[in-house]
């Protein structure tokens, strides 16, 4: 079928809107009708190289929609089903059998492959040239995405399709970090450092724990007064002061967990030496393709864990559809993060997204 969709054409190229041919679905797939797809830098970083993925082809990994056919074999959704893609993966690996899909061992595979799991690509040109699909299992910057059942989520009645799709990336990882990994004591301390999309849903999802202080740091006054109305007891602007002084003025002390929600190396170090004895710092942003970091080593000796977590951790279905209800419950009300654009002003939402002046930005599919 033909279809509508962002495509790459080039490492660092523009996202051209422009006509791609999908496949029928295959035994295994599912057809997914795209109502709209989250933008991540992670999309960003994919165009530019640095998350390899065969060009050309379409990106995008926040989708949401609804199924409207399904392949031979494929059980467990059906069509008119509303859903939010999910993250792929394999169900057959070691960390899959274990319930850690997040940690599936052919996740690059399945990530950044340009096809199927174990087949061809399902996009091509309108002309028959190639193209890859399946970026993290959908590539749904298009209004169609080629998906499999084992990533979907239902989307409850009642709420929003086109909004759910962040909930697939961005929003679990924050949120699923502090669930899922870091799982805060009653009265226990909390740094976010970052309040972008993953430091915010963090901050949400520390709202909903046992954790009585919760600190948001950052460098965007307005970001620091969201983070306030999310559930931020403290807030603190990096760009005059310094914040591991200013957490342990807070905290009486070192806290107990810090979260780097922005892969810059200086503030994993700040993370790391903003927690004390038995403190645990977890990484969670996303650095450059062979950053490093370094500890110093006494205080880190000190029972200090340092832990890095990926994608929420945990069964994204069972993480994603508690957020659709804690958002139904007025608990996690993450669309104050975000703004819709429509597909063909992709290159806006993108300058939005780099610039900071939206936190989350969404594309909505013509249809
Ligand atoms: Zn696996
Ligand atoms: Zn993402």
């Amino acid at each position: 079928m033909r279809i509508t969709a962002a495509v790459v054409e080039e490492l660092q190229g523009p996202f051209v809107v422009r006509e791609v041919d999908l496949d029928d679905p295959g035994p295994g797939d599912v057809l997914v009708k795209v109502a709209a797809t989250g933008f991540c830098h992670t999309d960003g970083i994919a165009r530019d190289g640095d998350l390899p993925f065969p060009l050309p082809g379409v990106l995008g990994h926040e989708g949401a929609g609804t199924v409207v056919a399904v392949g031979e074999g494929v059980t467990g959704v059906r069509e008119g089903q509303d859903v939010v893609l999910g993250w792929p993966w394999c169900g057959g690996c070691r960390n899959c059998l274990a319930g850690e899909p997040r940690y599936c061992l052919r996740m690059g595979e399945l990530v950044g492959g340009g096809h199927r799991l174990d087949g061809p690509s399902a996009l091509r040109g309108t002309d028959g040239s190639p193209m890859a699909s399946h970026f993290f299992g959908q590539s749904s910057f298009g209004t169609y995405a080629m998906t499999t059942a084992s990533s979907l989520v239902p989307v409850p009645a009642g709420l929003p399709v086109e909004l759910m799709g962040p909930l697939a990336c961005g929003l679990a990882t924050g949120a699923g970090a502090v669930f899922n990994t870091l799982r805060p004591e009653p009265g226990s301390s909390v740094v976010v450092y970052g309040a972008g999309t993953v430091g915010l849903a963090a901050v949400m999802a520390a709202r909903n724990s046992a954790a009585t202080t919760i600190i948001a740091v950052d460098r965007h006054a307005g970001r620091l007064r969201l983070a306030e109305g999310l559930g931020a007891t403290h807030t603190v602007d990096a760009t005059d002061t310094d914040p591991v002084q200013a957490v342990t003025e807070i905290c009486g002390g070192p806290a107990d967990a810090a979260m780097d929600c922005t892969g810059n190396i200086a503030v994993i170090r700040q993370a790391i030496d903003s927690v004390g004895m038995l403190g645990t710092a977890l990484l969670i942003g996303g650095a450059p393709a062979g950053a490093e970091f370094s500890a110093d080593h006494l205080t880190t000796l000190w029972g200090k864990t340092i832990r890095g977590t990926l994608g929420g951790s945990g069964h994204g279905q069972h993480l994603i559809a508690a957020l659709m209800d804690l958002h139904a419950q007025g608990r996690f009300p993450f669309d104050q993060l975000v703004q819709y654009f429509p597909l063909d002003r992709i290159e806006d939402a993108v300058e939005a997204s780099y610039s900071g002046a939206v936190v989350k930005p969404i594309l909505t599919m013509p249809h």
